[in-house]
């Protein structure tokens, strides 16, 4: 939406409201100082905008309350987001903005097609719609809109119900639109028998061309000596058409400049066997039919769409209309995204056809799968999502904000470990062996490991490049040394000599492991999956180097952070760990 066409929302709303609240009338003044409040920067355009104000003002006066009450609700089916002082009225302190109610109870849904995994796009959504559900001891539905076969698979229907148990996302109902499915096909009846529908079998170039010229087509004025529409009607069900040969099309408008309203396709034949109803269905709606079919059916009282269903909506309601079905109300808000990270199961997929990923759990994805297997919490990402609110703008917000969410939970429960990437041989010529005592945690109680040390330790490459010959430095909770030489270049190795013990403030203080306490581990390093537009083919970096072998002991999934390197998970390969954040 461009700012002018928000502007022009916003002051309807305001006026609106404040109407609604006073008897049915307002003034230009208090829509103004409202609106200079949200908006401060339209101090520089006031004229235009009292004109506005003054034209908008007027119109609503002329409304009666009932009719002020439908509008606000059809502009802002969301109340008080944009009314700054109920925003202190927001539930439960996050940015969720309070719902208009007309139902009694609260019944949301979330549709997703199992055609894929889910990712935290999902997980934005689902999260929306839970809250929603928990903040007006409503419901929350899970239903599956699988009526592609083309597309479908049961493995994603499991994948979508764990990886949304992960979450902890806890629906009320789990269902299929395809149980649904003979309802649906009844509607589809009706519709059509009613003349609101009709089949065509137009070919689908003939129909792109057609509606983009906005002409009718034959079927549609039922010339050319055709069957009768409900003949076709009895044809298409009894499956004498196949597909590609026939489908039903909504009777919109060819006219109509919202392109969605040309008569948009409702049902299509699909002679794919379907996840769960195998080869009993071969007629199925389209999302545009199915949804406000099922929403409507299934009680819900709030659709939250993402924005980019807006023309939709038009479609949404009128198909409820001409069924004479009971209509949620639509809310919308905007689709999650992030540069360079796909959030989309179409690219998603696309990767994985062309090889360039592992699997739906790739650790450079955001499927919810992949930052499990990350070591992101599920808690971090609800909170994230949360945070985000209802914004309808489309804002791509930064990453790193996901991260110090998750560092938040994770920092208290994950144990420090030394890791030398790119090893350098380092000898303390005077130090003695002996058994060290290591806390597993600066501040909480996390155990601690004992760590058998020589005179042999490793340290890493980027640190020794920085040594210099008589530096003092210290080995992190152990001692102080004094560098006696360095040799990177044929050696690649440092010797130095005992210091001290003392705890020496701002002295250059460097990670170890000892070569009686160590193992060769692997670090995948995951990074962004496109650079400019393009895949980047460095984004899984695998680095190696030398751990403290009790990493070996820990399980798979055990989150920790190796000092001065970052958060990691064990893999489920002992001697591997995924790089989380630092
Ligand atoms: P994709 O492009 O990933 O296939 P989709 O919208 O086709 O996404 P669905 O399974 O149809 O995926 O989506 C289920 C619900 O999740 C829809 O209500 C959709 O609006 C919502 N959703 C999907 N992607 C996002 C996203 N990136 N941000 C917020 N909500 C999303
Ligand atoms: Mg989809």
């Amino acid at each position: 939406m461009n700012s002018n066409e928000e502007i022009h929302r916003l002051v309807n709303a305001i006026a609106l409201k404040n109407a609604s609240e006073h008897s049915g009338s307002t003034n230009v003044n208090i829509v103004l100082s409202r609106i200079l409040s949200l908006k401060p920067e339209l101090k520089n355009e006031l004229k235009t905008l009292i004109e506005e104000i003054r034209t908008v003002v007027d119109s609503v006066n002329k409304l009666d309350l009932e009719q002020q009450k439908k509008y606000l609700q059809n502009i802002y089916p969301i109340d008080n987001d944009f009314d700054s002082k109920s925003r202190h009225d927001q539930i439960d302190s996050h940015t969720l903005p309070k719902l208009q109610m007309t139902a009694t109870e609260v019944v949301t849904r979330f549709p997703p097609e199992p055609n894929g995994y889910p990712h935290i796009g999902h997980a934005k959504a689902v999260i929306i719609d839970e809250e929603y559900a928990k903040i007006y001891n409503g419901k929350l539905i899970l239903r599956f809109d699988d009526t592609n076969p083309m597309n479908e698979k049961l493995e994603y229907y499991e994948a979508i119900k764990n990886d949304l148990e992960w979450l902890g996302v806890k629906p009320d109902i789990i269902k299929n639109t395809s149980d649904d499915i003979l309802v649906l096909h009844d509607y589809g009846k009706k519709l059509t028998r009613n003349g609101d529908a009709y089949v065509c079998t137009c070919d689908s170039n003939e129909i792109r061309r057609l509606r983009m010229q906005q002409v009718e087509c034959s079927c549609r004025l039922n010339t050319d000596n055709l069957d009768s529409n409900l003949e076709r009607l009895d044809k298409i069900f009894d499956g004498t058409y196949h597909q590609n040969e026939a489908i039903i099309r909504f009777l919109g408008n060819m006219q109509d400049k919202n392109t969605v309203m040309r008569d948009p396709t409702l049902f299509r034949i699909i002679e794919v066997p379907h996840p769960i109803l195998g080869d009993k269905v071969k007629l199925w709606p389209t999302y545009d039919f199915a949804a406000p079919v099922e929403d409507s059916l299934d009680g819900v009282s709030h659709a939250l769409r993402t924005k980019e269903y807006e023309l939709r909506n038009t479609l949404y309601l009128e198909i409820l209309d001409r069924l004479e079905l009971r209509k949620p109300i639509v809310v919308e808000f905007s689709r999650l995204e992030f540069d360079n990270m796909p959030v989309s199961k179409r690219k998603i997929k696309q990767l994985l056809d062309d090889g360039l990923i592992t699997g739906w759990d790739d650790p450079r994805l955001l499927t919810l799968s992949a930052m499990r297997r990350r070591g992101f919490d599920p808690n971090a990402i609800r909170n994230f999502v949360l945070s985000l609110g209802l914004t309808l703008a489309e804002t791509k917000p930064p990453f790193k904000a996901l991260e110090s969410m998750n560092r938040k939970i994770i920092d208290p429960i994950a144990i420090r470990l030394f890791f030398v990437k790119d090893p350098i041989m380092l000898t303390v010529d005077d130090g003695k062996n002996m058994n060290v005592t290591l806390k597993n945690h600066p501040t909480n109680d996390l155990g601690t490991r004992e760590v058998e040390v020589s005179t042999v330790f490793y340290i890493c490459r980027d640190d020794a490049i920085l040594l210099a010959e008589d530096e003092e430095v210290r080995l992190m909770e152990l001692y102080n040394i004094k560098i006696k030489e360095i040799d990177l270049e044929n050696n690649r190795a440092i010797t130095a000599s005992y210091l001290n013990n003392d705890i020496v403030r701002d002295m250059k203080k460097i990670q170890w492991v000892s070569d009686k306490n160590m193992t060769t581990y692997n670090i995948l390093i995951p990074k962004e999956l496109y650079l400019n537009d393009k895949f980047n083919p460095n984004s899984l970096e695998s680095i190696e180097g030398y751990a403290e072998a009790s990493v070996l002991q820990l399980k798979s999934h055990t989150p920790i952070q190796f000092i001065r390197f970052g958060f990691c998970i064990t893999e489920e390969k002992k001697s591997s760990a995924i790089f989380t954040h630092r």
